[in-house]
């Protein structure tokens, strides 16, 4: 299980002047108290609020943005409306999201090695798969194609 100090020192690791100031570290634990979480902008606010703290919302977005930029925490478009932010420690999770039900589907981190094997070799681009999410159609909206084949077969 991933604490504070561990966070801290990652952060101080990729970033020696890395300022870790009072606010920040209220939003790591604000972070940390729910670490699978996906947070909104917003929630984080309220979470750090929860703590008796006043910080308004663009010190909290501010403060994401700085986390995200030392990789500690990711941001993404779960198609929510506001983009959420997770914590990047341990194993990477993703989403498959359907555009016709709102299903969200979790897919496992080794599907996307190849895709950060060939980002790398061929376009010497080191990426951050941290938290990605596709949107498509899931099994259950897709047109139903196979089904009218099947109708034909019985025919
Ligand atoms: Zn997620
Ligand atoms: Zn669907």
């Amino acid at each position: 299980m991933i604490d504070l100090d561990t966070l801290l020192a990652d952060l101080r690791r990729r970033n020696p002047s890395a300022r870790i100031t009072a606010q920040r570290r209220l939003v790591l634990e604000a972070l940390l108290s729910d670490i699978k979480g996906h947070h909104t902008c917003e929630d984080v606010t309220r979470m750090v609020q929860a703590r008796g703290v006043t910080l308004d919302q663009s010190t909290v977005y501010r403060i994401l943005q700085w986390l995200k930029a030392y990789g500690v925490v990711s941001q993404t478009d779960l198609g929510m409306g506001s983009d959420v932010y997770c914590l990047v420690a341990g194993e990477p999770h993703h989403h498959l999201i359907c555009l016709a039900c709102g299903a969200i589907i979790d897919v496992d981190d080794t599907i996307f090695a190849s895709l950060r094997r060939t980002l790398k070799l061929a376009y010497r681009f080191d990426p951050r798969i941290e938290h990605f999410a596709i949107f498509g159609t899931c099994e259950k909206c897709k047109p139903h194609d196979d089904e009218d084949e099947h109708l034909n077969d019985m025919s």
